[in-house]
């Protein structure tokens, strides 16, 4: 059985204060709640890591991650963050490969395949993204896309560390759009995406992957999204923001 996870992506959004209401609402929500085997990831940014890894202690339902790590192991990088620092307070998890970081700030394919090795080296799990511009998939390309986002951005890992792998695909024109993926669509991208990866490494591997769907993700449409048969979770930005409608995604 793959692990089925939501993860809240809170992006450039709350100020510290903010976050930790924010985060001990949907921490008490998920106790009272989630009954089944799912875990909830909220990837805040760097201020807030240390301490909602405090706030989460001993709670297994949910785990903290960071939205980018350097690619370098430390040095002269003014401003930057390293995955060793980032697991060095706790948290589990880093989105590696957003559209926004690839857009915004020029992250290719190359430089996201060298972030992956570090941030597992430092012990930490990509929730590596995925996914085709509207153009792209106007034009039919979005199959290429995405098979050439796996193959340089992690399938020059071996299988051990391609296993510890989260792989999220988000159409990049469903991304804060309010225009979601229909199930049919996201579905036909995770099992391209799953035989993709049973052709690099084996079925087995494929089988465990857990692939997440995220772009305009909400209460209302995630429950059909998620019983899609190749649809472990979500990767959920604006609805990440309140908890009710997180937790209520989670559920
Ligand atoms: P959205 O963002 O849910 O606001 O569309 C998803 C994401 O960017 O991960």
């Amino acid at each position: 059985m793959r692990k089925k996870i939501v993860a809240g992506n809170w992006k450039m959004n709350m100020d510290y204060n903010e976050g930790l209401s924010l985060f001990s609402e949907v921490v008490n929500m998920v106790k009272d709640e989630v009954t089944g085997q799912q875990q909830a990831v909220v990837c805040s940014p760097f201020i807030h890591l240390h301490s909602l890894v405090q706030m989460a202690k001993g709670y297994h339902k949910v785990a903290i991650g960071a939205q980018n790590a350097h690619q370098a192991e430390s040095g002269a990088y003014t401003g930057e963050i390293s995955a060793k620092m980032i697991n060095s307070v706790g948290a589990a998890y880093v989105i590696l490969g957003h559209s926004e970081r690839r857009q915004y700030f020029g992250e290719d394919n190359a430089l996201l395949a060298k972030k992956t090795d570090t941030v597992l080296a430092n012990g930490l799990k990509p929730i590596f993204c995925i996914g085709e511009t509207l153009d792209e998939r106007n034009t039919e390309k979005h199959f290429d896309v995405i098979k050439s986002q796996l193959e340089e951005g992690i399938f020059h890992l071996d299988e051990a560390h391609f296993s510890q792998l989260v792989i999220a695909y988000e159409p990049v024109w469903a991304i804060g759009t309010g225009v979601t993926a229909t199930s049919a669509q996201a579905q036909e991208i995770h099992a391209f995406i799953r035989k993709e990866i049973a052709a690099k490494y084996n079925q087995q591997v494929a089988d465990n992957m857990t692939i997440l769907y995220g772009g305009s993700c909400n209460p209302k449409n995630a429950a059909e999204l998620f019983a899609q048969p190749d649809i472990d979770g979500g990767l959920i930005g604006g609805a990440s923001l309140k908890s009710r409608d997180f937790v209520d995604i989670v559920k």
